[in-house]
């Protein structure tokens, strides 16, 4: 078995190289529909480690009426690639493991609100900032440099693993789903998000919508007579806000979110209405997201977005807005307790940290849902310490990065087992 030390030393001894590389991958401004040159270089980066790289797109996958699969707007599949290395040792024994990461990030928002170009990182200290370095550039780094370590300390882990680099766990989790259904698959997986040194126990679920709300056109010397969309649009946003409270107010009564205030969020993230200042706005148009609780289905929270809608409408004599379901159709994902993998990962924590590992409760989604909810596969959401997620200015701490890659590291090595190399090559 391993020798944990050696494989410390490593770490720490390549923490260098690490955050050049962590620098590298940040460089690439990867937002939706613009992975495909960070994925390049990454199945490069998978291929020199000795990884059997495979890359395929989306639409290469075929996802459509898998479970867990959401409504695609507007991205185009057959240019949304997915990269998987493959580990295979000479001799295996342990357990295989899917180590995954996403590579998409949310646009950086105006650069003015940054301190520097948002895809130009800067390290300043134990800090590095840019858009995605946090969430979660820095978890692919530590996953990969797990491995460089253990390899630089005279090991190959025994077991196979996928090293898997995904888009669209920002929108959709369709990156994830398309790994499985393109068949990999492993008795655990792991995402190093960045959590502040928890496991995730329960996460929300998500649901997003499009609402393109009427009005009633008019020039306005006739005003009266004119309904404006965007004035109205007003009165659905608070309808929802009303929604959002009453799931929060049912969360009260959720094991897993009873102790979170308000963990229930209703949000517009984008809209837009009218097209002309002398005339009164026909439409508008907004994108809206409100979260699941766990218990909840999908098919229900739908129905009571379309009711909220109508409500409104009926009370303002207006026709009824058209709802698209747009992105995020996720339910909520509980980690079942007591599991190997689970145990494994909190022992490995505990060996770095030297105290126990913390579970916690999420307020948002992420693709370990994919795994767990459809796949059987259970699905540990763990990793290190940052800030300014899906804002400007975003930050990861780096020596956090070592403590956490010192986690998979042992992660690895007790779950996969270790083969020492020179035993391989006097074979
Ligand atoms: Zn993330």
């Amino acid at each position: 078995m391993s020798d944990g030390s050696h494989i410390d030393d490593a770490i720490d001894a390549g923490r260098d190289l690490q955050v050049d590389w962590l620098k590298t991958l940040a460089g690439f401004p990867s937002t939706r529909g613009h992975e495909a040159a960070c994925q390049a270089w990454l199945a490069g980066e998978l291929s020199a480690r000795g990884l059997a790289v495979e890359t395929f797109s989306i639409a290469e996958a075929g996802i459509d009426g898998l479970a867990g699969c959401s409504p695609n707007d507007g991205a185009d599949y057959a240019a949304s690639i997915q990269v998987v290395g493959t580990h295979t040792p000479k001799t295996e024994s342990g357990k295989s493991l899917i180590l995954q990461g996403h590579i998409d990030v949310v646009p950086p928002g105006p650069d003015e609100d940054w301190d520097h170009p948002p895809f130009a990182p800067r390290v300043d200290g134990t800090r590095m900032s840019g858009r995605g370095v946090n969430d979660m550039k820095v978890g692919v780094a530590e996953m990969v440099f797990a491995f460089d370590a253990i390899a630089a300390a005279g090991f190959e882990p025994a077991a196979r693993i996928h090293f898997q680099t995904v888009s669209e766990e920002e929108c959709t989790g369709n990156g994830a789903l398309a790994t499985l259904a393109r068949g990999y698959r492993a008795e655990a997986c792991l995402i190093p998000e960045s959590l502040g040194d928890k496991l995730v126990r329960a996460q929300l679920g998500s649901v997003w919508f499009r609402l393109t709300v009427k009005g009633r056109a008019a020039h306005l010397m006739d005003a009266n007579a004119a309904v404006s969309a965007i004035f109205v649009a007003q009165d659905y946003i608070a309808a929802y806000q009303g929604l959002a409270d009453r799931y929060n107010d049912r969360a009260t009564r959720c094991e897993h979110y009873a102790h979170v205030p308000s963990p229930i969020g209703f949000s517009v993230g984008k809209i837009a209405g009218g097209d002309w200042v002398g005339s009164v706005p026909a439409r508008c148009v907004m994108d809206c997201r409100i979260n699941v609780l766990p218990g909840q289905t999908l098919q229900e929270v739908r129905t009571d977005i379309q009711a909220t809608a109508e409500k409104v409408t009926e009370t303002l004599g207006l026709s009824v807005p058209d709802i698209d379901w747009i992105g995020f159709q996720a339910e909520a994902y509980v980690l079942p307790p007591g599991s190997e993998a689970e145990a494994t990962l909190a022992q490995a924590h505990e060996g770095v940290f030297g105290s126990q590992l913390e579970t916690f409760s999420l307020t948002a989604t992420s693709d370990v849902r994919q795994y767990g909810l459809y796949y059987d596969i259970p699905a540990l959401c763990y990793g290190g310490c940052g800030g300014g997620s899906h804002a400007a200015n975003e930050w990861t701490d780096l020596d956090s990065m070592i403590r956490t890659t010192k986690v998979i590291a042992r992660f690895i090595a007790n779950w996969c087992g270790l083969n020492r190399l020179s035993d391989i090559s006097d074979n």
